[in-house]
């Protein structure tokens, strides 16, 4: 059986109790890297045989581990850290595995962006997650479409273009869209800061952003799509 098993995304104690005993329990675990997977191991006394499992070597990995699965071993897949399959490797092996007729099962537990769609204030209850932008091709393209979208929409950005990103918003969804950085969450110094994109690239310019970070913006329109929906419950 395939395990895809979430990892902290900040602090250690979000492993769930069910993560470590599945990690324990487990013949091989498949990791990004295997520094990052090591040191987290080594902190709950965890000792696995590791395997490389990489957006580089997803394809030619495949075979050994699907041949491994079929001879009943149990395998868990980590990502660096969060859930595996969500901006990171997994989809392949899931869906080869489905192919195969494979058992799988994903433990629920960390993953960034569903603390950052709940500290935002922006509606929850539909969202769009378009995860990390293309750097250069297509980018123009995806901001078209997230321009159309009357719900929340959540990214992940490196910091290094959360300025570049903002503008870009500025441009696509307008200077009056609400916008929430979340930074570093389940860190220490983890925030949440809900502003308008106008005043948002003004606060970054002059706070340089640092550390990882999700962004959420609101839909087109939600506000306008609130007041028409308490206003029809009224009558
Ligand atoms: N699999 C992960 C998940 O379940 O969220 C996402 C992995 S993706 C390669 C890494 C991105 O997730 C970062 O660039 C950032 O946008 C977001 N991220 C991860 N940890 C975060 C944290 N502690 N605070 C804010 N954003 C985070």
């Amino acid at each position: 059986m395939l395990y895809l098993v979430p990892t902290p995304i900040g602090n250690l104690e979000d492993i769930t109790f069910r993560a470590i005993s599945i990690m324990n329990s487990c013949d091989v675990i498949l990791s990004e890297d295997t520094r990052t997977s090591g040191k987290l191991l080594k902190h709950f006394n965890i000792s696995k045989p590791l395997w490389q499992f990489h957006a580089f070597n997803e394809h030619k990995a495949l075979k050994g581990i699907i041949d491994h699965l079929k001879q009943g071993k149990n395998i868990v897949l980590n990502s660096d850290a969060g859930t595996p399959g969500i901006s990171d490797p997994g989809y392949l092996l899931v869906r080869e595995c489905i192919n195969q007729g494979i058992k799988i099962s994903c433990l629920p537990g960390p993953t960034a962006f569903v603390p950052a769609l709940v500290c935002s204030g922006m509606t929850t209850d539909k969202f769009y997650f378009e995860g990390f932008l293309p750097h250069k091709k297509g980018r123009q393209t995806r901001w078209k479409y997230l321009s159309t979208l009357d719900i929340t929409i959540i990214l992940y950005e490196s910091p290094y273009r959360l300025i570049k990103c903002l503008e870009e918003a500025r441009e696509y969804l307008g200077a009056e869209r609400k916008v929430c950085v979340a930074r570093e969450i389940s860190k220490i110094y983890e925030e949440f800061i809900t502003l308008k994109v106008s005043e948002s690239i003004e606060y970054y310019t002059n706070h340089l952003p640092k550390g990882e970070i999700v962004i959420v913006f609101e839909g087109k329109s939600s506000q306008n799509k609130i007041n028409y929906e308490r206003d029809s419950e009224a009558n």
